[in-house]
């Protein structure tokens, strides 16, 4: 009795591996093509690391002509959640990070590589399981969890190296005979790769990101299939990452130390090794300390978090490019023009550790995208956003007239507003345009150097009295700069300045008399587009209660 004898015994209905050899040819790409992927588990949670992850992997793929593909990873189906898929393609689509192949739904994928989804794969994880007992170089192990435990608990007595290896692998020079026999008595088992390595001897392997990097080789008789059939991360890492085609495995870098155990792997299935780079993780400054992101602590870990606080995607995708390659800020200052997909991503620009996230920063990217934005883009997605998450908002808008109006104050023009660095930010930042909210908004008026009632009250009712909706903006500041001077104000600020004991204030401090009165805040965009908007029997109202609340 032999090796394949085993191998039939344990996999008796099992196909050969030529079958999937030739049912997945190799890719037919030009020269340099980046074939890669993002391979989540459905645990219920998708990272704002995962999507760091797709969109340098998406980017790479489009930068060389190569294949972007979604492979779901629920070959531990106890960690599996309700709508744990779903939930990452739509994640992707959200923001435009569509794979080329892989899941396009709960249960729907697209792309001649597949099943996608590794639970869908276990005949394939099994024939390779099967050469490998056949080759000797995979075996059945028969200790059960509790003997597993116990080896250890010894192990850690002994502050010896955990594992199983060398001598703590009972089950590895098991003879063939009495692996059957065990078997044929219907012990239960799962399957071991038989590793070749020893822990005394170093490998050397280049990272794309990290670089040189040695470690000692694997020792560890590794779980290759487990009791439910199904395989382990490692041993589905090296069969679909080959039988796909991915040249760049491109994953967290928690996974950098098993690199040597995968190369391994690759090696003794006879399979051509694919390229490493390992990211570093997305860090968080937590007063002083940098630590990770974590799922737990910080909201913004969770990808959802952007779409409720309608965070734009541009502006995410934006600044996480401005974290992957620290040359994206220089070449954007270059190019404020263009879309990032211009951008050159380059892997070995990567940083090596954990690079900074920074809300702030991100809430300024989202400021300088949206300033770029149409007033009919800005519409569209403030719109969007506010059906999901905000009633009120979404019933303002539906004026869209209006409301575009609104938004295209200052845009569109050289120095455009930058006043809105996510949807949520919108309602608040357009309140004063929409008298249904005004209105309801508790009174407080913040005038600045003028703030004597009866000053007040003058400027607003002579205002009101030479205020023509039909004045182009040089008569409309002209107007201004009279009243200021009728009412004993500096008609300029340079004047005032000069001789500043000779006026009460100056012309800047009776506009914002005005913008006060008007929108009860001291500082919005241009005012001249926010009176036309407006309209003169608004903006009479508006001081009147503003005279009223003196
Ligand atoms: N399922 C693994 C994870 O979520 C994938 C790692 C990889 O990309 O190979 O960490």
């Amino acid at each position: 009795m032999d090796y394949k004898d085993l191998a039939n015994l344990i996999f008796p209905d099992i196909k050969d591996i030529s079958y999937y050899e030739e049912k997945y040819p190799k890719r037919n790409l030009k020269e340099g093509a980046i074939v890669t992927r993002f391979a989540p588990s459905p645990t219920g949670f998708v990272h704002i690391g995962g999507l760091y992850q797709s969109l340098i992997a998406r980017k790479l793929a489009n930068q060389t002509e190569g294949v972007f593909f979604l492979r779901i990873e629920d070959t531990d189906q106890k960690r599996e959640v309700e709508n744990g898929v779903i939930d990452i393609v739509n994640s992707l689509k959200n923001f435009g990070l569509e794979p080329d192949e892989g899941m396009i739904s709960e249960t729907e994928e697209k792309g001649s590589y597949g099943p996608y989804r590794q639970s869908k794969r276990k005949e394939i994880y099994q024939s390779y399981a099967k050469y490998l007992i056949s080759q000797g170089k995979a075996y059945p192990c028969f200790c059960s969890p509790e003997e597993i435990e116990e080896t250890r608990e010894k192990q850690e007595a002994a502050k010896i190296r955990p594992g199983y290896y060398s001598v703590w692998a009972k089950c590895r020079n098991i003879t063939v005979e009495e692996a059957i026999e065990k078997i044929k008595n219907g012990e239960k088992y799962i399957i071991r790769f038989k590793s070749p390595g020893r822990e005394d001897r170093k490998i050397k392997h280049h990272d794309v990101i990290k670089g040189n990097v040695t470690f000692p080789e694997n020792d560890q008789d590794i779980v290759i299939i487990k009791a439910d059939g199904l395989p382990t991360y490692h041993f589905a890492h090296a069969v679909d990452d080959h039988l796909m085609g991915t040249t760049h495995v491109i994953r967290g870098d928690e996974w950098l130390s098993s690199v040597p155990l995968h190369l391994q792997l690759f090696q003794e299935l006879g399979f051509k090794a694919p390229k490493y780079a390992h990211i570093a993780p997305i860090m968080k400054n937590d007063n002083g300390n940098k630590r990770k992101l974590s799922k737990r602590k910080d909201p913004e870990a969770a990808v959802s978090y952007y779409d409720e606080q309608g965070i734009p995607k541009e502006a995410v995708k934006e600044y996480l490019l401005n974290i992957a390659n620290s040359n994206f800020e220089n070449w954007r200052k270059q190019n404020k023009e263009k879309g990032i997909e211009e951008f050159e991503l380059q892997l070995n620009k990567m940083s090596v550790s954990g690079a900074l996230f920074d809300m702030v920063k991100l809430y300024d990217v989202g400021k300088t995208v949206i300033s770029m934005f149409s007033a009919e883009e800005v519409y569209n997605n403030a719109l969007n956003w506010a059906k999901k998450y905000d009633k009120e908002l979404e019933e303002i808008l539906q004026d869209k007239e209006y409301a575009l109006k609104v938004f295209g104050i200052e845009r569109g023009n050289k120095k455009p507003r930058k006043d809105i660095a996510k949807w949520s930010d919108v309602k608040e930042n357009i309140s004063y345009m929409y008298d249904e909210i005004f209105e309801n908004q508790e009174k407080s008026y913040p005038y600045q150097a003028i703030n004597e009632k009866e000053d007040i009250r003058k400027i607003l009712e002579e205002y009101i009295k030479i205020y023509d909706e039909n004045d182009d903006k040089q008569t409309w500041f002209d107007k201004i700069k009279e009243l200021s001077g009728k009412l004993g104000y500096a008609k300029e600020v340079k004047e005032f300045k000069a001789n500043p004991e000779m006026y009460k204030a100056h012309v800047g401090d009776v506009s914002t008399v005005l913008r006060v009165a008007l929108t009860m805040r001291t500082n919005t965009p241009d005012m001249y587009e926010i009176m036309k908007i407006l309209g003169k029997e608004k903006i009479e109202k508006r001081f009147k209660k503003a005279i009223e609340n003196l």
